[in-house]
């Protein structure tokens, strides 16, 4: 059902490029075999093996790149409305990831990336549950966005965890290479892997110091969340005796190839850390706020030379996967304490393109609309009232356009939300098999 030509042209919009001179372009946006070969003015295609896409009155621009996901946790929206991040894991997101089965698994999977696709997400860092990844993989492989994913890896006995979910060691490292092998790389390069350690308190020291080697030896990235709320802090200094960022430090985890979720606490040498390493952090703040964790000072993350993305985390503690929001969030989130002038809109707009694209270790291919890279890029439909009138696309993009203004998506070159339409899963199925599926699980 996809749109497959060789050619595939985005046809006059006005084109937010988020290149190094956050040029703003009017005109055509084209694809030669996946690849951007012309940004901005009028394109003539090349073969008669084309695809156009009229992008009148919208705003063309790259995907939206989510840093942190969890596309497993997608069946539980709306079970574990208003709990702390402790009680939340414990009561309601760990048992229902050890209650997953892998039909289950693949209904949320498909439902976190048809919801994702059509609200103008192309790329994601998702960290799945214990087991059943490569349904995971499958699922992201059908629905056509990229990802990068990583099987949650948790083998600290610990009796608050439940017995599914508790791994070896041994098994939790060799599963996660076996799926190195099957997916690292897979459907052309739009599926990565990446290490995905939960936090350092579902993991033990030998664990957390072997994936440390291995990601930089095997050329994947890691994923992990650390200082989320004060609760965790306090079990990781009790644990440790030290901050979080200097846990992950010491065991030689942080470098440009790790993405850290959240970062709401921070100590100022936790920064230094972060920015010294060249880690990545992902902004979630949807997330941050329900679950009472607190706001990650972004400005000051950015001032200390840290590179920031954007995730709406997962559905349970969001509840929706709407990169717009997270983005509108971020733009406004932090003006309350650094004044109006924080986090302006091209800024954010940024964060939530090329600042995630870096996260995935992918700033050289996606990320931006410049000529060489990956046609990643979206439509953004202008003409709703609540843009108009479009005094400037960041504006609009920042502060005032809603997921369903997304008309158009393509990924890697190919159409997959044409006219509002989601072309490689067909909705109807995916609504039916998630309802289906969440009834077995929370009957
Ligand atoms: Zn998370």
């Amino acid at each position: 059902m996809t749109e497959r030509s060789d050619e595939l042209v985005f046809r006059g919009g006005t084109i937010l490029t988020i290149d190094p001179d956050h040029r703003v372009l009017a005109g055509d946006v084209a694809c030669i075999g996946g690849a951007i070969v012309q940004v901005g003015g009028d394109y003539t295609p090349r073969s008669r093996d084309y695809t156009i896409v009229d992008c009148a009155g919208c705003v063309v621009m790259p995907g939206l790149v989510q840093a942190h996901v969890h596309t497993c946790q997608t069946l539980a929206r709306g079970r574990a409305d208003d709990m702390e991040l402790l009680d939340w894991l414990r009561v309601v997101v760990w048992p229902y990831e050890a209650a997953l089965d892998e039909a289950a698994l693949t209904a949320s999977v498909e439902l976190a990336c048809a919801e994702l696709l059509l609200g103008g997400t192309t790329a994601i860092l998702d960290m799945a549950t214990v087991h059943h990844t490569d349904a995971v993989f499958a699922a992201a492989e059908r629905s056509g966005i990229r990802a990068t994913i990583g099987k949650a890896m948790m083998d600290v006995a610990d009796p608050q965890t439940p017995a599914r979910l508790r791994e070896q060691t041994r098994s939790s490292l060799d599963e996660s290479a076996a799926l190195i092998g099957r997916w690292h790389g897979a459907a052309g390069g739009r599926l990565r892997y990446a290490y995905a350690p939960r936090f350092v308190l579902s993991c033990t020291d030998d664990l957390l110091r072997e994936v440390a080697h291995e990601a930089p030896r095997r050329g994947v990235r890691i994923h992990t969340h650390a200082n989320e709320s004060q609760g965790e802090i306090a079990l990781v200094r009790q644990r440790f005796g030290k901050d979080n960022i200097a846990v992950l430090d010491d065991l030689g985890m942080l470098g440009p190839h790790c993405c850290v979720a959240h970062c709401v606490h921070l100590s100022a040498d936790e920064r230094r850390r972060l920015a010294a390493r060249g880690a990545h952090v992902c902004h979630c703040p949807s997330s941050n706020l329900k679950l009472g964790s607190g706001i990650c000072a972004v400005p000051e993350l950015i001032a200390a030379g840290v590179s920031v993305g954007i995730g709406a985390d997962g559905a349970p503690c969001n509840n929706n996967l709407d990169g717009l929001i997270e983005l509108r969030l971020a733009a406004l989130l932090h003006k309350h304490r650094s004044g109006a002038r924080a986090l302006p809109a091209p800024e954010v707009v940024r964060m939530a393109t090329l600042g995630g694209a870096a996260a995935l270790g992918l700033a050289d291919q996606i990320g931006s609309l410049e000529i060489g890279k990956r046609g990643d890029v979206i439509a953004i439909d202008a003409h709703p009232l609540h843009t108009v009138p479009t005094a400037s696309p960041w504006s609009a993009i920042a502060y005032a356009a809603q997921s369903c203004d997304v008309r158009h998506v393509a990924v890697d070159g190919t159409v997959v939300v044409r006219d509002r339409t989601l072309h490689t899963l067909e909705v109807k199925r995916v609504r039916e098999r998630a309802r289906a599926a969440a009834v077995k699980l929370f009957h």
